[in-house]
């Protein structure tokens, strides 16, 4: 029999519909090879394999009292950002200690509303800050990969670094992550997986720990653009919990995945080439437009004129954001304590004990440019900037169906080769903050591998709300890459 935890999501589904294996089966095959895996990638932070074990045998039933839903026993990855009731949540931060919430998330919610069973909780980043899974307080995430024989632990990216890397070895079906600047499609790039970070308000924010609200948005991580896109369809959807959440109707993302995307425009952005580069990219990217011609696509050249102030806006907006979202992590209500002489002494030492370095950068630099004398120099610029950058999607997207970028401008480095130094680290996110900046759909997915035998991903960013023509353009690269690379399981 063949190895279930390597089947992907449609394929899983489609064997407990036939009655070829059980969701238990399914479950107990996941929950060993995360027993195996993970001392070595620790892309769990937190594993639950009795309530699991407990949901699958549900799901069994009710696949077989005819009631499944679309999801209907498929054991997942939710990334710890998502409150999950009577299971802690700490958002991967010391501050939050060992915060069990009470509720469940929206989009975690929905998806165990269609069956979905919850292998545990992910790793990623503290508090969604970073780029490698370097700044979680549980250590870091391995990637499954490695640079051809090469033994050195390589980053799965961050800040879905643990889902990413439990992805790309096998540990679930797809997993939950959140992009407020690339955190799904650069983990996503790095480790050959798909992840897509739609419209900005399709998946409720409520029950998801805030980094930067005006940017936050949940999405999948998933072995392919079709997984991704049934994923989507559940976590998606209007929640009068969320004020910002769209009560748009739901498109049927799975069906957009087989549409043709013959006599469609793809824009191909000037400004998305920047110094330095590495060839491969440059070259991935010249193939991504070739496929693109080939099924039959229109390629016209684009103009975002703004895209350099992109990385510095959001890393004006971002912290400003994140200052204010994190200073209810006081100590009084949330987590840990760290008691003092007197209030502020209490406050003092929680936070500076509970908040990592990256947090307390991200901290210093958010109030540093809302304070009375920065705030219109500094926020008040940004803003515009944002502001500016949303003409530039809008006239591109009056021209073109969709817009084709590299995902990320490197693939993936070593862990600490970039942690001492956190502006090539920000770089990282050169290409991907746009799409939150503006709120517009895109997408990974991978396309080749460098010399080196690393993923290498392809962007596909789409119109607001339009959701079906990445999935569509997407598939369409996605068969044509045919990508098949696996991370070697070298951890036995
Ligand atoms: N890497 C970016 C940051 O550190 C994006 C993080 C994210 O999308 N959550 O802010």
């Amino acid at each position: 029999m063949t190895d279930l935890t390597t089947l992907t999501l449609a394929a899983a589904l489609d064997g407990m519909e036939k009655k070829q294996f059980s969701s238990l089966e399914l479950t107990d095959a996941f929950i060993a090879a995360i027993d195996k895996a993970n001392p070595h990638l620790n892309a769990y932070v937190v594993t639950t394999p009795e309530l699991a074990r407990a949901r699958a045998k549900q799901s069994d039933a009710k696949r077989a009292s005819g009631k499944a839903g679309p999801l209907e026993g498929a054991p997942l990855g939710i990334k710890d950002l998502f409150c999950t009731e009577g299971v802690r949540t700490t958002a991967c931060s010391g501050v939050l200690g060992e915060f069990t919430p009470t509720y469940e998330s929206t989009v975690s919610g929905n998806l165990f509303r269609d069956g979905a069973v919850m292998l545990g909780k992910l790793n990623m980043d503290e508090f969604a800050m970073g780029s490698s899974n370097e700044t979680s307080h549980f250590g870091p995430v391995v990637s499954p990969w490695r640079r051809g024989n090469d033994d050195a632990k390589i980053t799965p990216g961050g800040s879905s670094g643990g889902s990413a890397s439990a992805v790309s070895a096998d540990l679930c079906l797809g997993a939950t992550a959140t992009d407020t600047g690339g955190s799904i499609r650069q983990p996503a790039a790095f480790t050959g997986t798909v992840g897509i970070k739609p419209t900005y308000g399709r998946c409720s924010r409520w029950g998801i720990v805030a980094f930067a609200s005006s940017l936050d948005q949940a999405g999948p991580i998933a072995k392919t653009v079709e997984d991704s896109a049934m994923l989507l369809q559940s976590m998606a959807g209007h929640d009068p919990k969320d004020s910002t959440s769209l009560p748009n109707k739901l498109p049927d993302f799975r069906a957009a995945c087989s549409k043709s995307i013959k006599g469609m425009t793809i824009g191909i952005p000037d400004e998305y080439r920047v110094d330095g580069m590495p060839e491969e990219i440059e070259k991935l990217w010249q193939q991504g437009i070739e496929w693109a011609k080939d099924a039959g696509c229109t390629i016209k050249r684009i103009s975002l004129p703004h895209t350099k102030y992109a990385l510095p806006t959001y890393y004006i907006v971002a912290p400003a954001e994140a200052s204010s979202n994190l200073a209810r992590y006081d100590g009084m209500r949330y987590g840990a304590r760290v008691a003092g002489k007197d209030l502020n002494g209490t406050y003092e030492n929680t936070r500076a004990s509970g908040f990592g370095k990256e947090v307390q950068r991200r901290i210093m630099i958010g109030t540093y440019v809302l304070s009375a004398g920065y705030y219109d120099a500094y926020y008040l610029r940004a803003q515009k900037v944002r502001a500016r950058l949303n003409e530039d999607m809008k006239s591109a997207f009056a021209e073109v169906d969709a817009i084709l970028t590299p995902a990320t401008p490197s693939a993936a480095f070593a862990l600490g080769e970039k942690s001492g130094d956190p502006v090539s680290m920000y770089l990282n996110d050169i290409f991907t903050v746009t799409a939150n900046l503006t709120g517009n759909p895109a997408l990974a997915l991978p396309a080749a591998t460098d010399s080196n035998g690393l993923p290498l991903g392809l962007q596909v960013i789409g119109k607001a709300l339009d959701e079906e023509s990445v999935f569509a353009v997407s598939s369409a690269l996605e068969k044509a890459a045919g990508f098949k690379a696996k991370a070697a399981k070298w951890w036995g």
